[in-house]
């Protein structure tokens, strides 16, 4: 995960330096509407309007959206009562139908307002995928055929979520894919911004159902936001924002129920300043498993690690350590992939390796671009946590952030105190 963020960083601090414009000149804009923005057929007509609206405004968009709210968890819920294991074709197809409703409507939406539309499934397009089922990545786009419909006035209206391999299998992003769909078509066009709708008008310095006091950002960098999707803020899918970075795609992140503008995420030397921290994220649920003792060595440990890549499973902290009955090795995993684990625990894991499974567990982490200039970041960190006494299970850090797991039950306390001793609250 971190290998894709350090590659683009330019280590350029640009403290009170030029406040570039944002925008750019192309017409196009690629506008993303998630579930909630096309959760009721009332919803699905405000966006249509807000689609005409912004065209007769001179803006050439392209639409992306998602399936209707809670449409693709009930679809996951039977896939789960028919299978729980299974992985593949047959789960990625029906995982994508919900984005299907969701365009096939809100194109009728706009023509039924006055406009043009025409609805289309990726392969339509030509999004075209690898082929990890469920979580698969764009490997290219064609976009002859979106940007005739663009110059015809009529707007594309294009399924997130979903790919078709060279062989023609439908597939998926992963939870949370149609930003990616939407970024990287932006990226693939050089379009002028992606604006992506949901239900938050902006993006906070920490949950606000969680820390009351959060308070929003106007701008956040892309390397700060990576680290916010992958640390378990659920604002961005992760890719969506390496793609956005490597291609320099602004994101404007804003509500679908008002006018004003919401959180832009752009490059960092277009950041006002840099703060140490930026915002408090939390992942509210993972998994802490601790092995002890494994066999001496790395090679346990490399096998073990292969044999989770090859399902698929992103291990996130690792910890090891030695003591004198042997090897420690503690890891977490996220919930959703605890069943897949445990599979492969007792598949390679000796009978003299005690398997203990830490379930109700979330991590908290402070972010910030800043951090990487100013010291003693661990040391306010580490003081909060004994301050409120709050154990803690492990530890992650990189240059821009510091990551801890936590029991669930002190999360909120230990959230809410962070937020407070980095001055974000408001
Ligand atoms: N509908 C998909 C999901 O719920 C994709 C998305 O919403 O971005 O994960
Ligand atoms: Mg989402």
């Amino acid at each position: 995960v971190l290998k894709g963020i350090s590659c683009f960083i330019v280590c350029v601090l640009g403290y009170g330096a030029m406040y570039e414009p944002i925008k750019t000149n192309s017409a196009i804009v690629v506008k993303k509407f998630g579930g909630t923005s096309v959760g009721s057929l009332e919803r699905i007509a405000n966006v249509a309007a807000r689609v005409i609206a912004d065209q007769k405004a001179g803006e050439l968009p392209i639409v992306v959206a998602s399936a209707m709210s809670g449409e693709t968890n009930r679809l996951v819920k039977m896939a789960n009562e028919v299978d729980p294991y299974y992985r593949g074709p047959a789960y990625d197809m029906l995982l994508a139908s919900g984005e299907q409703v969701a365009i096939s409507l809100l194109a009728m939406a706009i023509e039924k307002a006055g406009g043009k539309a025409v609805p289309l499934l990726a392969h339509q397009v030509g999004i075209q995928t690898d082929t990890i089922f469920s979580k698969a990545r764009i490997v290219s786009i064609d976009t002859k055929k979106l940007l005739s419909y663009v110059e015809k006035g009529i707007v594309p209206v294009v399924a997130g979520f979903q790919g078709v391999t060279a062989d023609d299998q439908i597939t998926t992003l992963g939870r949370g894919g149609s930003d990616t769909t939407a970024v990287a078509l932006a990226a693939a066009i050089g379009a002028r911004e992606c604006e992506i709708y949901t239900d938050v008008p902006a993006v906070f310095s920490a949950d606000p159902r969680l820390v009351p006091r959060a308070r929003e950002l106007s701008r956040i960098s892309f390397e700060e936001m990576m680290e916010m999707a992958s640390l378990g803020s659920k604002v961005l899918h992760f890719r969506s924002v390496e793609i956005a970075a490597k291609y320099k795609i602004n994101i404007h992140l804003r509500s679908s129920f008002e006018a004003r503008e919401g959180t832009w995420v752009v490059s960092e030397d277009k950041m006002l300043e840099n703060p140490v921290v930026s915002s408090v994220t939390h992942d509210p649920s993972t998994v802490v498993i601790k092995l002890y003792p494994v066999p001496e060595g790395v090679g346990f440990l490399a096998d073990l690690f292969t044999q989770l890549a090859e399902k698929n499973i992103v291990v996130d902290i690792i910890t090891q350590s030695f003591d004198d009955r042997g090897q420690r090795l503690n890891f977490s995993v996220p919930e959703e992939d605890l069943a897949q684990t445990e599979l492969l625990l007792a598949k390679v894991v000796k009978k003299e390796t005690s398997v203990e499974i830490m379930r109700e567990m979330s991590k908290i982490s402070v972010i910030g671009v800043g951090m990487k200039n100013h010291p003693g970041v661990a040391a306010r960190f580490f003081q909060i946590f004994k301050k409120q006494e709050v154990p803690v299970h492990l530890v992650t850090t990189s240059d821009i952030k510091i990551s801890a797991v936590v029991d669930k039950d002190n999360l909120k306390r230990v959230a809410e105190a962070l937020h407070k001793e980095f001055d974000l609250d408001v």
